[in-house]
């Protein structure tokens, strides 16, 4: 089968999917920097994801966009595209791709639980599965994100004259954790660092309703019991520190980890991923139905041998350049 090869090139047409380095033609899974990167000459992805481009890289950062809706076939050369919802982030796909009676899906990064910010994942049946393996470890069980948010509010009415910040990206994991305070009641102002403001403001104009938001100024310091978003880093530089009584908070899949936990000072971790835990990734090689499993972006090693005693083949795929988790 001669489709695809370990870099992501679909061969017959000269199309790579997500290429770290300028191509001609590049499909895009989902705006996240370690998929999307500019420079490219042709662009093909959600209308979403190119436009999140736009607004992070600017218009230039491609030379031609070409938007593709979900479930939308189009053919090249004989190789049929499909994108269909990886249910990662607004916009976020798997590329479907037909050729000669062989089906190979690529499913970017994805995860399979209730998101409202984004469209839901949706199982396809193929032959070649490629998987992204973030927490591709029987140890990764992201717990619910409902319970999880609840500790943040359950601080707040106990601390209540404290602040509390929570540590998280700008796209996708920020709006995700609005909404779901936004979901399990709290209905205050929620006050964000300036450089979350861009991406919320897209996410709002796009339907999903993240309620009053706020971006915290230079003279915001004397807040009290209020909810306050802002990347990781800022958490830990002096930008936080004009916030006085305040306890810090962060969202991700790896707070799973403990001693990361200690390590970043982070006193409510919330185990909170955009990605699928390791129950995800096996049920989704099981009901996907594909006999080749080719494993990127991660912990590869532990789910190709869980492919492997399940009488799957299953090969890794080492992309340089992937980030841990946005
Ligand atoms: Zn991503
Ligand atoms: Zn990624």
């Amino acid at each position: 089968m001669n489709l695809l090869d370990y870099r992501l090139n679909i061969i017959p047409i000269n199309v790579f999917i997500d290429p770290q380095f300028p191509v001609e033609k590049a499909i895009i899974t989902h705006a996240h920097a370690d998929h999307a990167k500019s420079g490219h000459k042709k662009v093909l992805g959600t209308k979403e994801t190119l436009e999140i481009m736009k607004i992070r890289y600017g218009k230039e950062c491609a030379q031609e966009f070409q938007y593709l809706n979900y479930g939308q076939k189009i053919s090249i050369d004989g190789v049929s595209i499909t994108l269909f919802p990886a249910g990662h982030i607004i916009g976020s796909s798997q590329v479907l791709l037909e050729y000669r009676n062989h089906k190979i899906v690529v499913t970017g990064d994805y995860k399979t639980t209730k998101d409202s910010t984004t469209s839901e994942f949706e199982l396809i049946k193929c032959d070649t599965l490629v998987t992204e393996a973030t927490f591709g470890l029987p140890i990764f069980k992201h717990p619910n994100p409902n319970i999880e948010i609840k500790k943040v509010l359950e601080s707040l009415e106990t601390y209540n004259d404290t602040n509390h910040l929570i540590g998280v990206y700008a796209l996708g994991k920020a709006q995700r954790i609005i909404k779901l305070l936004r979901e399990n009641g709290f209905q205050d102002t929620i006050f964000i660092h300036g450089a979350l403001k861009k991406i919320c403001d897209y996410y709002q104009l796009n339907g999903i309703n993240l309620g009053k938001l706020e971006t915290i100024t230079k003279d915001s310091s004397n807040y009290k019991q209020k909810i306050i978003l802002a990347p990781p880093s800022a958490l830990k530089d002096r930008w936080s520190r004009k916030f006085r009584n305040k306890i810090l908070s962060q969202a991700s899949g790896w707070m799973n980890i403990k001693q990361r936990v200690k390590q970043s000072l982070i006193e409510i971790p919330l185990i909170i991923s955009d990605h699928s835990d390791w129950n995800e990734l096996t049920n989704t090689i099981l009901e996907c139905g594909a006999e080749n499993i080719w494993v990127t972006h991660g912990r590869e090693e532990g789910l190709v041998h869980w492919c492997k005693t399940n009488g799957l083949n299953a090969k890794p795929l080492s992309l340089k350049g992937r980030e841990e988790e946005h």
